[in-house]
């Protein structure tokens, strides 16, 4: 069987024109995203070293060789490079940059050897250049970029053929006596290179961009201050949990919601600043997390006031818990200013229990909540109380009253 050979150089070019053109524009719309411009440019590289080698019909044929194939390990590098500054947020490694006065002075010794050697030599350093960018992506990358399996499967095809194309040469070298051949061999390789590079090249853009609509997810539903939910989600979750409770009726687990405000938070900027400020907001939101469970929910509900969606906590549970995180906030000082001195603060915290198969509304426990912790100011401050625990206060009090 026999491919035509610059028939398929021609589509690989153009497709892969096609596909850098497009990598290009998608990146305008997108600011800072140094992989993908990396990846770009290993797209350029590939092109001019595939156009390199076609143009042997013109240009002297070690010129084509020499730039053509130092072309396209140029661009396996820049993939390489592109995959490190995705999947290890970190300048490329350093070797990416050594292997190539080795690479270079290699490949102008090409010329000297036979056709079929050349083609042995080539598919090994391509193959051992598409190793490393396999590597990362099994490694850092499979699990959570479902993309990048795509361009590690293409990749590591290719990587494969590269293997079976350098014994394919060594025993049939009249495959490979020039690289327009009518050949099986030389058909082959560039139908694969084809698939290879417009597969991993969708791959990676996919992933780059899935990556981008997770951040933009992340950013419409946090805090960025304390990496906390931010209030619409928060509430959002409270009124799913009580839909669930309500849904499952009797069968169903309590719901706390909790309310949690800082003490005199406004002495602490003014005596401190306010960047110490956000540090003890940050320090406070941690300490909390690290007495979280996986279902509970913790997210930032004000300035300096915290919600905490409790599922399956009753009114007792959740007031062990917050005594906990009273005591650990009072306990130490949560950050310290500009001169080095300690800040301490203090927390309020009001809790309000839907019992199972409860009828409240997310709003209804919002504002019971929000009483409890209107107590727990009153009542001195620095102090855990639970709605309904003192009923006649509770009833002469204002829904909502700002804390
Ligand atoms: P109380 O004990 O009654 O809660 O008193 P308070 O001073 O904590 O309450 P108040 O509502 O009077 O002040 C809240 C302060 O929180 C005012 C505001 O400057 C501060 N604050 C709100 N958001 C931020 C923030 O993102 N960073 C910093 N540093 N401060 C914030
Ligand atoms: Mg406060
Ligand atoms: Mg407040």
């Amino acid at each position: 069987m026999q491919l035509h050979t610059p028939t398929l150089l021609v589509t690989l070019l153009l497709g892969f024109l096609l596909l850098t053109l497009e990598l290009g524009v998608a990146q305008r719309g997108l600011r800072a995203r140094p992989e993908l411009r990396r990846w770009t440019l290993g797209n350029w590289a590939m092109l001019g070293g595939f156009a390199m080698l076609f143009a042997r019909l013109v240009l002297p044929e070690w010129l084509s060789l020499v730039l053509g194939n130092g072309l396209i390990a140029l661009g396996l590098l820049a993939y390489v490079q592109a995959l490190h500054l995705m999947l290890r947020q970190a300048p490329p490694p350093r070797w990416t940059w050594q292997v190539q006065p080795a690479m270079w002075l290699g490949l102008l010794l090409l010329p000297l050897w036979s056709q079929d050697m050349r083609t042995v030599a080539v598919s090994l350093l391509f193959a051992a250049l598409l190793l490393p960018a396999v590597r990362l992506i099994l490694r850092h990358g499979w699990r959570d970029e479902p993309s990048l399996r795509t361009v590690a499967v293409t990749l590591g095809l290719a990587l494969l053929a590269l293997l079976v194309r350098a014994g394919h040469a060594l025993s049939m070298p009249e495959e490979y006596q020039s690289v327009m051949q009518h050949s099986l061999g030389q058909g082959a390789t560039f139908l694969m290179a084809f698939m290879a590079l417009l597969g991993a090249g969708f791959g990676f853009q996919l992933a780059v961009f899935e990556r981008v609509a997770r951040q933009m997810e992340h950013l419409a539903s946090h805090d960025g201050l304390t990496g906390c939910l931010n209030r619409s989600t928060t509430d959002a979750l409270l009124a799913h949990e009580l839909r669930r409770a309500r849904r499952e009726g009797r069968e169903s687990r309590p719901v706390s919601f909790v309310l949690m405000d800082l003490d005199h938070f406004k002495q602490v900027n003014d005596q401190h600043g306010h960047r110490t400020g956000d540090a003890v907001l940050r320090a406070f939101a941690a300490i909390i997390r690290q007495r979280l469970r996986g279902s509970d929910a913790l997210g930032r509900t004000g300035g300096e006031e915290f919600g905490l969606v409790l599922p399956g906590a009753d009114a007792e549970g959740a007031r062990v818990l917050l005594e906990a995180i009273r005591q650990a906030v009072a306990a130490a000082p949560l950050a310290t200013d500009e001169l080095g001195r300690p800040v301490r603060v203090t927390v309020s915290a009001g809790i309000a229990e839907a019992p199972a198969g409860t009828t409240v509304s997310a709003d209804r426990l919002y504002g019971r909540a929000d009483q409890a912790l209107y107590e727990a100011k009153h009542g001195g401050r620095n102090r855990v109380e639970v709605y309904g625990d003192s009923n006649p206060v509770q009833a002469a009090l204002p829904l909502n009253t700002s804390t």
